[in-house]
């Protein structure tokens, strides 16, 4: 069985007053989750306040984007091994935000997903089709295609130890969640491509589904199948909204 995680990417939002104030909110529910893992991404200015107010609780956090260098000439990058330092599990890579507004190729998604496993953090994937895409039928292509980018450079066995999140680009903050039936069938794809290639991981890969998840609509995105919690990014400010998420994930 793979345990639900639900994970919230804090984008560029906060204030060291609302990043206290969240946490503390949210401690209560994690720690009563006990199936469930509940992790946060913050900016990455705020991730030294995260592992602090996290230390006595069961909240995991990560940072939304490494560079693929540890140190050097990269002015405005954060290293992956600086983020490992401050106690954090995961790095989201290859986020569609990244994709589209600082040209991350599925070329440079692959080698941030390699630089952040290489350092000891767990890679969560996001891939995903857009709106386009979706509507002229190639949206198991382009998974498959981002999927393929990172297994040919890292090879398949990487992805026993990673996190997929598929998040279709037209549900990523306008509101439109894709239905549970929608996104149970791409996670179903994506977990029986993987499985042409390697049972284990395929068995063991946890994938998220991320694209407006919301309180009352995440119980039954999560109880399909192949949906094993959630990437969530607006409702992830909300504390009652991402407490309710949690709880949908039980
Ligand atoms: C995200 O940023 O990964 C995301 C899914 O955002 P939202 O929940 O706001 O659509």
């Amino acid at each position: 069985m793979r345990t639900p995680l639900v994970m919230g990417n804090w984008k560029l939002n906060g204030t060291k007053e609302s990043v206290s104030t969240l946490i503390k909110g949210l401690e209560a529910a994690s720690d009563a989750a006990t199936n469930v893992e509940v992790a946060v991404c913050p900016p990455a200015i705020f991730i030294e306040q995260v592992a602090t107010l996290t230390e006595n609780n069961s909240i995991e956090f990560g940072a939304q984007d490494v560079s693929t260098n540890v140190e050097g000439a990269y002015t405005g990058e954060t290293s992956p091994v600086m983020v490992k330092e401050f106690g954090a599990k995961y790095s989201l890579v290859g986020h569609s935000e990244r994709r589209q507004y600082h040209n991350e190729t599925d070329a440079v998604v692959a080698a941030k997903f390699v630089a952040i496993q290489a350092h000891g953090l767990v890679p969560v994937l996001c891939i995903g089709e857009t709106l386009e895409e979706r509507e002229t039928n190639v949206t198991t292509t382009v998974v498959e295609t981002q999927l393929k980018a990172v297994i040919d450079l890292a090879g398949i066995e990487a992805l026993e130890n990673c996190v997929i999140a598929y998040e279709p680009v037209w549900a990523i903050g306008t509101g439109k969640v894709a239905t549970s039936e929608q996104a149970q069938e791409v996670h179903a794809h994506i977990r029986n491509w993987l499985k042409a290639q390697s049972e284990v991981v395929a068995e063991k890969v946890q994938i998220l589904y991320g694209g407006s998840v919301k309180a009352a609509s995440a119980k039954e995105l999560f109880a399909q199948p192949d949906i094993d919690g959630g990437l969530v990014g607006g409702a992830a400010l909300i504390i009652e909204e991402f407490v309710g998420i949690i709880e949908g994930a039980k």
